[in-house]
């Protein structure tokens, strides 16, 4: 029956394509003349959105109705709409379901329209009521047939849980539901028990699938359909409801900063698009800057791959086996790396798990075909599904998958993806296009510049192209191929052209012009040179944690006034041996001198638990995170523990190297180490004590601090560890990575009492986690005693600037507040209301 009065129409009436469309099923659309909203059937509540502007109902037959009040009425936020039942509500025909502000509604909402729709598959609707004015309670149609439940080829859930909840969202990301929102909804998705779908433009995925959520194509301003089945139905789509709050949060701090490079690209991208002079190709500026240097070529080998398997489950083997090579390496380049490359392979790291590409590939696998075709075929599937969006930014996505499938392929043939491609110097790489991981490879100081005759202005490899200051050129054509290798070109991102026969003249003034940009971004650095202290003229150290000599150096560019953690362990992670003393020596020694002086912080190996050393296998356990690590490892090898040591004390100038003990639970930790040190500062007679600290990474140690500060020098939290064993997260569980925050005010707590303990010894307490880098995590730290933070190198000149504008007692104000709190989410409240208020 009609849910209220008023004029009755088709639903091609309805100025909404997806309900004129009936991509959510038929019906009819009411143009309403009165504000309340009746049951049109007996039956049961599904859904009533936060906003109260639309229902869902089960008839008892199975039957499931939709009725929208309006057309994005979504936006006004409940304004004007009040609901008068909730899930789960049995209701009869007739009874009130939403009372709505007519006149409110009317002049807020696109359209009064209100589509009534049946969004079963297997309904047959009849006896239609002709358009015109019709009553409230005036019979509308009819529903015949049997109805099937929606999204059935979807993992369902018990059928005693038969549940389903639905939320409809308006999308307001400025870019849509691009990569990295997908990908956040995808985890989010995974951490729940319950199959979720997600729908929009008439398509339906899982929403644990990256790909699906992206090949969904949802553009800002588009509706986003959420449905879940099943016990927990609710919580699942509220799970997603929040992983869009999260991603809207995420991209506001994005597009509101302009420092940040990457948000950048897309915007200035086609303002440097120009037409070519003579001499000249035009191009699109990606990443900004000028560079005169040797055209380089790389081309891309396609990787060869059989169609036919060697049985199923061998192939299946192969695939996982290939597709956990590829996961640790990436890991690995992930752990390395600055925010935006992060963030890149985290993305890569989605697409190796998506669920919709393993299950197609599976599928093909399961029908004859090797993992190797199987993988390329189903990458290539949703490549095709991605290049048919009608978004640039979502087709670029495409070079991910592809840079993922070429990594699987690889590994499936034994061999890794390479991390060093040789280039000669003042390079300036010229290809179709390039991959992310093409783009790790190269040698940074190698590359002056890249110009591209396909790619995306909002590919990754350009956000990673401006991350790391590289101007790039991209869409040149296909004339870039005429351009000889080893020729002298100038490239200009700035204003979209590459000269690739330039004048003698010509060069002499672009390099000219190199030099002088060189001395302005130097000018720039130069203030992240100094030495860095607080608005109140505290000292605040500013250091790099590092894992190579490449590092250090960019480090030291970047204003790095120290190495405030040497992760050795990556030095040594790629060998089946171990390294012994001269080699490790020599190792250290590069970086120290690398470092020009500064200090340098070496922890001793931190092995085991995520971190596994081919050459060191230790016995399988159940809880390896809280098994032999750090140096629990290390004590149980004297032999290796003593080389590294010595190494170590080597390092010349003496004083530049200080220890670090990781992963200490009590002092006789430090007692047994220092026992090792003392009788190798005897036998290579050093005219002092080497500087050692201990790392606070478990609850006992920060508990302990003060007992611990009686044997060792300095402390430096690894808020990574501490805050996985306070919180007891694994800090590498996907589902749980939102909630291990070292914000929450147990971490804090831990932070506050290695704080205190340092103040009472007069001894320096450092973070050195990633927390360090985190600018809201920033104040608290220093107002809870922290004076060194060590950081990935690129975040160094933004740390700087940010501790120069604030005052100690204001961070201690602000930290005693934080400590009261809890839960991370109050905490980041806190300090963003607060920097709101402040006008930051
Ligand atoms: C930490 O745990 O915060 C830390 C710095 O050590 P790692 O991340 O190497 O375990
Ligand atoms: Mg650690």
């Amino acid at each position: 029956m009609a849910p209220f009065a008023g004029w009755c129409a088709a639903l091609d009436e309805v100025p909404d394509e997806v309900f004129a469309g009936r991509l959510l099923g038929d019906g009819l659309a009411i143009d309403p003349t009165d504000g309340v909203v009746l049951a049109p059937c007996d039956g049961e509540i599904i859904n009533v959105p936060a906003s109260a502007h639309a229902v869902s109902i089960r008839t008892p037959h199975g039957f499931e109705l939709l009725i929208h009040v309006g057309i994005d009425t979504v936006r006004l936020g409940g304004r004007g709409f009040d609901a008068r039942v909730k899930p789960g509500a049995r209701v009869k025909m007739g009874d009130e379901l939403i009372r709505f502000d007519l006149d409110l509604v009317a002049r807020a909402a696109k359209s009064l329209m209100t589509p009534i729709v049946v969004t079963s598959e297997g309904a047959v609707l009849k006896n239609w009521r002709a358009p015109g004015a019709i009553r409230a309670g005036e019979v509308l149609f009819l529903i015949d047939g049997a109805a099937v439940r929606p999204g059935s080829s979807l993992p369902q859930p018990a059928a005693q849980s038969a549940m389903r909840a639905q939320q409809a969202a308006v999308i307001a990301l400025a870019h849509g539901l691009h990569a990295r929102p997908a990908a956040l909804l995808a985890r989010r998705a995974k951490g729940v028990g319950t199959s979720i779908t997600l729908g929009a433009h008439g398509r339906t995925t899982d929403a644990r699938s990256v790909v699906g959520i992206m090949a969904l194509g949802v553009r800002c301003g588009d509706e986003l359909l959420i449905q879940a089945d099943g016990e927990g139905a609710q919580q699942a789509v509220a799970q997603i409801m929040a992983g869009l709050e999260e991603a809207q949060r995420i991209d506001l701090a994005h597009t509101s900063a302009p420092a940040n490079a990457a948000a950048n690209v897309p915007a200035k991208a086609p303002m440097t698009e120009r037409a070519a002079r003579s001499g000249e190709m035009a191009g699109i500026g990606a990443s900004p800057g000028f560079a005169v240097g040797r055209a380089t070529r790389i081309e891309r080998r396609e990787i060869e791959v059989t169609e036919t398997g060697s049985g199923a489950l061998h192939e299946k083997t192969e695939l996982d086996r290939a597709r956990s090579n590829v996961r640790l390496r990436l890991e690995r380049v992930r752990n390395a790396g600055g925010a935006e490359r992060q963030d890149i392979i985290g993305a890569h790291l989605e697409f190796l798990d998506d669920p919709t590409l393993n299950e197609s590939a599976d599928e093909l696998i399961a029908r004859g075909k090797s993992a190797g075709f199987a993988w390329r075929a189903a990458t290539r599937r949703s490549i095709a599904a991605l290049e048919a969006l009608d978004d640039s930014r979502l087709r670029e996505r495409a070079d991910d998958l592809l840079d993922v499938e070429a990594h699987v392929l690889l590994a499936l043939a034994g061999e890794a993806r390479p991390m060093h491609l040789p280039l000669p110097e003042h390079a300036i790489l010229l290809a179709d296009d390039l991959l992310p991981s093409e783009l790790t490879a190269l040698d940074r100081r190698r590359l002056a510049a890249i110009a591209l005759s396909g790619g995306g202005a909002t590919s990754h490899v350009a956000i990673l192209a401006a991350a790391m200051e590289i101007p790039m050129l991209i869409g040149v054509g296909q004339s870039l191929r005429g351009v000889p290798d080893g020729r002298t070109i100038i490239v200009d991102a700035d204003n979209g052209t590459l000269q690739y026969e330039p004048t003698t003249e010509a060069v002499a003034r672009a390099k000219l012009n190199v030099e002088a940009r060189l001395a302005r971004s130097a000018a720039l650095r130069s203030a992240a040179a100094r030495d860095c202290q607080s608005l109140d003229g505290t000292r605040i150290e500013v250091f790099a944690n590092l894992g190579s000599a490449a590092d250090a150096i960019a480090a030291v560019e970047n204003g790095a006034e120290g190495c405030g953690l040497l992760r050795t362990e990556f030095l040594f992670i790629d060998r089946a041996t171990a390294p012994p003393e001269d080699e490790q020596l020599a190792a250290y020694q590069s970086i120290a001198n690398a470092l020009g002086g500064r200090p340098m912080i070496l922890r001793m190996m931190d092995v085991g638990g995520d971190k596994p050393l081919q050459y060191l296998p230790l016995p399988a356990e159940s809880n390896p995170a809280l098994g032999m690590r750090g140096v629990r490892t290390a004590l149980a090898h004297p032999a290796l523990m003593r080389a590294q040591l010595r190494a170590a004390m080597r390092v010349r100038p003496f004083g530049v190297v200080r220890l670090l003990i990781p992963m200490v639970t009590d002092l006789s930790e430090i007692l047994a180490v220092r026992g090792v040190i003392d009788s190798l500062t005897a036998e290579l007679k050093l005219e002092a004590r080497i500087l050692l600290g201990a790392m606070i990474e478990t609850p006992a140690a920060a508990l302990t601090a003060a007992a611990l500060l009686r044997e060792v020098d300095f402390l430096s939290i690894g808020s990574n560890d501490l805050t996985q064993y306070t919180l007891a997260m694994d800090r590498g569980h996907t589902e749980l990575a939102r909630r291990t925050d070292a914000l929450h005010p147990a971490v804090l707590q831990m932070v506050a009492a290695t704080g205190r303990a340092g103040k009472a010894a007069g001894k320096l307490v450092a973070v050195c986690g990633g927390v360090a880098a985190d600018p809201t995590a920033v104040p608290i730290l220093l107002g809870l005693g922290v004076r060194e933070l060590s950081v990935v190198p690129t975040a160094i000149p933004a740390l700087k600037r940010k501790i120069s504008a604030l005052r100690i007692a204001d961070c201690e104000d602000l930290a005693q507040r934080c400590l009261t709190l809890s839960s991370a989410a109050e905490v980041r409240d806190l300090v963003e209301r607060l920097a709101g208020n402040a006008g930051d």
